[in-house]
């Protein structure tokens, strides 16, 4: 098959689904081309589908009417077009990658089966298939072992533990979400999960997966304890998919390096989401891909609103929802103070609330709330206005308490 789409967007995330359906509604249809089996969803639902409180179809996101399935394999820069697995060719005029990150597969000792393949019911936690086969494999009372304590691993334990498997959750780091929390809310975090009943084991390293006939059985650690488990799912993080970009010798580094109009060093080719990095940042969160898409959407329609993106200051948001009340958190910025700035801190142990925000040369870098999120809008808009605060000290603790009357 040949198509002249002028606009051909490859992945059908997040990122390239918003794109396409922007840049239809500006009037300049683009085709998308996703490898996926399923209709394009929202990954950040996962979780939920995994813990049973949504069906997939809660997942889907409204896909444009040109979309493909197929894989691109390759990139033809000086014939502008795109090759596929099925051998069929796309022309461009121009081309955007928004081809998301891959699970991070760990070294671990005997992760794969000698066909390269991942033992039954050892799973990574990225995509629709991910989650459906995590899904099956979970019964109440089931083996679990979660490998990471970051953003995902903290998701897949809660989930696991609300569908009543029995979840260790080995953590190497000295704390769980150590990238986005300080400790205290760390701390707040992890009472949560075993509160659910999940067992949490920091400074942690697992270094062994055993298998039986291609089918799990235990883990080991590095100082040679070994748990039973029937699930294991890796959580150790996401690499940006760049493969085709370094194959078309486009310039990578963590991501596919792009400038302010998210191009690439190819003047025809772009990149947003997951796979792009601007500015020395990999962001691996949803608004930024949302941001990117919208900006490069107005850039290529020509509509005269985004002239240049210029980075996004995201919140980490996350909640947890229990069997009893959900838990919510969220962080943003730098949550460990340096030497020198102001930390205002309010926590209550018995509610297991915890609010608390870092302020540099009168500027609001970062912050963290725990359980207590009424005052998070206004935070957020002092954080990303960046605008000098009130030096009396008191308008930031009226931020952090006020709630808005709610
Ligand atoms: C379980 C889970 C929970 C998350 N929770 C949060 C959260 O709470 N908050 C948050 O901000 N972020 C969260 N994230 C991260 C968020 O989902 C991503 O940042 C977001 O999905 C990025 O969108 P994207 O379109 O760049 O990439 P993706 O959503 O990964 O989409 C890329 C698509 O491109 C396809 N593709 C890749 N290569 C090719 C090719 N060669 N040919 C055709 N198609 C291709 C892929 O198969 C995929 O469908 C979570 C992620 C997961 C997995």
């Amino acid at each position: 098959m040949t198509s002249n789409a002028r606009v051909v967007v490859i992945g059908a995330g997040l990122a390239g689904v918003t794109l396409a359906r922007r840049l239809g509604e500006l009037g300049t249809p683009a085709l998308l081309v996703g490898d996926e089996e399923h209709r394009p969803y929202n990954r950040v639902l996962l979780a939920e589908v995994l813990a049973g409180r949504f069906g997939p179809e809660v997942t889907a996101l409204p896909a444009p009417a040109a979309l493909i399935r197929a894989r691109v394999t390759g990139i033809d820069r000086a014939g502008r077009t795109v090759r596929c697995a099925d051998g069929s060719v796309i022309a461009y005029g121009t081309l955007v990658l928004a081809t998301g990150s891959n699970a991070v597969l760990p070294p671990l000792r005997g992760l794969f089966t000698p066909g390269r393949r991942l033992p039954e019911g050892v799973h990574a936690f990225r995509t629709m298939d991910d989650c459906l086969g995590l899904s099956k494999a979970v019964r109440p009372g089931v083996r679990a072992v979660v490998v990471g304590g970051g953003l995902l691993g903290v998701s897949a334990a809660r989930a696991l533990a609300v569908r009543g498997a029995q979840v260790v959750l080995a953590q190497q780091a000295e704390r769980l979400m150590e990238r986005q929390l300080d400790p205290a809310a760390s701390a707040l975090v992890r009472r949560h999960l075993e509160d659910l009943g999940v067992e949490v084991h920091t400074e942690c390293r697992v270094r062994d997966v055993r298998s039986v006939g291609g089918a799990v059985r235990s883990v080991e650690m590095a100082d040679g304890y070994a748990l039973g488990a029937d699930v294991v799912v890796l959580a150790c993080g996401v690499r940006p998919r760049v493969g085709l970009a370094r194959d078309a010798g486009l310039a990578v580094r963590t991501g596919v390096l792009v400038d302010d109009e998210l191009r690439t060093g190819d003047p025809h080719i772009h990149a947003i989401g997951d796979c792009a990095e601007h500015a020395g940042r990999v962001y691996g969160l949803a608004a930024p891909a949302l941001e990117q898409a919208g900006a490069l959407a107005g850039l290529l329609a020509g509509d005269g609103t985004v002239a240049r993106y210029t980075g996004t200051r995201s919140l980490t948001r996350l909640t947890l929802t229990g069997p009893d009340s959900p838990f919510d958190l969220a962080a943003f910025g730098e949550t460990d103070p340096r030497p020198g700035d102001d930390v205002v801190q309010l926590a209550d142990a018995t509610r297991g609330t915890y609010r608390k925000v870092v302020v540099r040369d009168d500027r609001l870098v970062g912050g963290v709330l725990v359980g207590e999120l009424g005052t998070v809008g206004a935070l957020a808009r002092a954080w990303e206005g960046a605008e000098p605060l009130p030096s009396d000290g008191g308008p930031l603790l009226h931020l952090l308490t006020n709630d808005g009357g709610s």
